[in-house]
Formats: C-alpha cells, structure tokens, sequence
C-alpha cells in the first residue's frame, strides 16, 4: 500500500493530510492539526506527523505548501512569516532524516493553493484564470493553459506587489505603494486610521462589525479596498485576458463591503470588450492545498488521474 502526506503550513495551525489506498483506484484521506506555534522546534513537527501515519507505510511522497522565500536551487527555506524560527533551514533535507518519507515538494503556499483550484474548483471549467488569496496579505497564483506560471526562478505571481500608488502606503514587503498595502486585511486596516478611524483596530475583521455597527470611516475603508483590488485585477486582465478570476482568503468573507466597488473599478479600467466581461468569482472550494497536493501526485504519476478520494472528517 502507497501512502502520501500533503502538508499545509497556515499562520495558525499546520494541516497534515494522510492519504492511503483503501481499495484499487479508492484513496482515503486522513487529516490532523497542529498548531503553528509549537512548530517552531522542527523535530517536534516530525514527531507529531510521524506518531499521526505510523501504522501505515512511510510515505512515499511528502508535498508542504510554505509561505516564504524558498531557494529551489540550494533546497533550502530562506523565511517564512508563519514560522519565523525556520530560518535557512533545509527542509527537505530535515524531513527525511527526520524520517518522513523518501520524496519531498516544497511548494509555495499558495501556488499549492491555485493548484487546488485547478484540481477541484473553477480549473475545471478554465485553463487560464488567476487565483488571489486575500488575507492579511495577497497571495496569488497564474495559470496559463493548464500551467501554472512559476517566472524564470520560481518567484513569478506577487500581483499584490504590483505597484498602485509610488508615494502610497507602506507595504509589508518594505516598498511603498503595493497593491497589498490597500486590497488586503493590513491595507483595510491601514486606510482606516489613515482615514482618521479608532487607533486600537488591528484586524480587519475588527473594521468589519465596525462597518456594519454603522461606522462610516469603517465602511470607506471596505471602498477604498475594494476599489484598488478592481483597479489590481483590471492591470493583470489587461496583460493576460484571462478566462476568470478567483478570489479566496478571509477577508472574501467580508465581499458584500467591497464586491461592488471592485466590480465597478475593474470594468473602469479594464482595455477590451473581452476583458471587461471577464467574471469575478469566489471560490467555493475548501482544502486547497490538500487539493493542489493531489494535482501534484497525479502530474507525477503518483495517483491515477481517474482515482476515487474520500475526505475522513
Ligand atoms: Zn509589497
């Protein structure tokens, strides 16, 4: 019996997904959490995952979706924001001496993501969309003809760091003016202290119940996101002309707040007919990383492209 393990590294908890074939061409798949925070003592992250597969073969294959800086050249994790303490660390290296298996793919988080939305979302209807994961920053994903689009070093599809506004606001990434340092959770945040609003907020879910306790500067701040993000995915339609969009992460929650200036503002600015008719949808999936791992397995041939896959909880 083969076994996988596809590992979704969040800010919070660590996803760790066992998948294992119960009947030919039927895969089960298990899942486990673990809190981010006590894994900053890599082997103890071993441990934990090898104690969760242990009645089952080693793994053949591991796939871990990690945010941050990754040098595929050097196999090695340069930062990573949710695990600060993983430092030049090399993870693939660590991981099968720590005993986890025989392969590791490292991939970044929400590549692994947009790979998901290939496998089991709106991929299956597009071969050329653009994925953005709007949380307290913007992750985003391309792909083209069925591919996703990875720039000649792997770092290609920061579109929330396509420049906005040269003298705007600061960015998490240290340069001014980004699309992040208005479209994301830290930008709504941002924009309403810049607009003069209560200087103790500090998420956007905050700004939100504000918003909707009826709190003008709080529902401005929703505007002004919603606006920049329309301007944003109006400047990638212009180059790509892409078959859709999906938007994902938390702060998607919040949409009735920005979804219709950000419709607005996208066809304000999108160049052709074609482009600015091309759909914003949201994406209906969960477990995208567990979903982008699959894709992976199967491109490698590690699954069979018709296999069955129950999800366990
Ligand atoms: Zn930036």
């Amino acid at each position: 019996m083969k076994t996988f393990l596809i590992i979704d590294v969040g800010g919070t908890s660590i996803k760790i997904h066992l998948l294992y074939e119960e009947k030919k061409g039927q895969l089960k798949v298990k899942r486990e959490i673990f809190p981010t925070k006590k894994a900053e003592n890599v082997n103890r992250l071993i441990e934990h995952i090898r104690n969760f597969f242990h009645k089952y073969p080693l793994p053949d294959t591991v796939i871990l979706g990690i945010p941050g800086e990754y040098d595929h050249k050097k196999d090695t994790l340069l930062t990573s924001p949710n695990i600060p303490a993983w430092k030049n660390l090399e993870l693939k290296d660590t991981l099968i001496k720590g005993g986890l298996g025989r392969k590791i793919i490292v991939e970044n988080d929400v590549n692994l993501q947009t790979l998901g939305e290939l496998e089991k979302g709106y991929g299956k209807k597009w071969m050329n969309f653009i994925f953005l994961a709007i949380g307290t920053g913007i992750g985003s994903g391309i792909v083209i003809d069925g591919k996703l689009v990875r720039g000649s070093g792997g770092g290609a599809g920061e579109i929330g760091h396509i420049l906005i506004h040269p003298e705007g606001e600061m960015c998490g990434c240290g340069r001014r003016g980004c699309l992040e340092a208005y479209a994301s959770g830290s930008g709504i945040v941002k924009s309403y202290k810049r607009l003069g609003g209560k200087k103790d907020v500090k998420t956007s879910e905050e700004v939100y119940t504000l918003a909707v306790e009826g709190d003008e500067t709080a529902v401005k701040a929703f505007e002004i996101m919603g606006r920049y993000l329309g301007w944003g995915i109006a400047s990638v339609v212009n180059i790509l002309e892409p078959e859709g969009i999906v938007l994902s992460g938390g702060v998607t929650e919040s949409r009735d707040l920005f979804e219709k200036k950000m419709v607005e503002a996208f066809k304000e600015r999108t160049f052709t007919h074609q482009g600015r008719n091309t759909p914003i949808k949201f994406s209906l999936l969960k477990s995208h990383a567990l979903w982008g791992g699959i894709n992976i397995l199967k491109k490698e041939g590690k699954i069979p492209s018709l296999v069955s896959i129950t999800l366990s909880w």
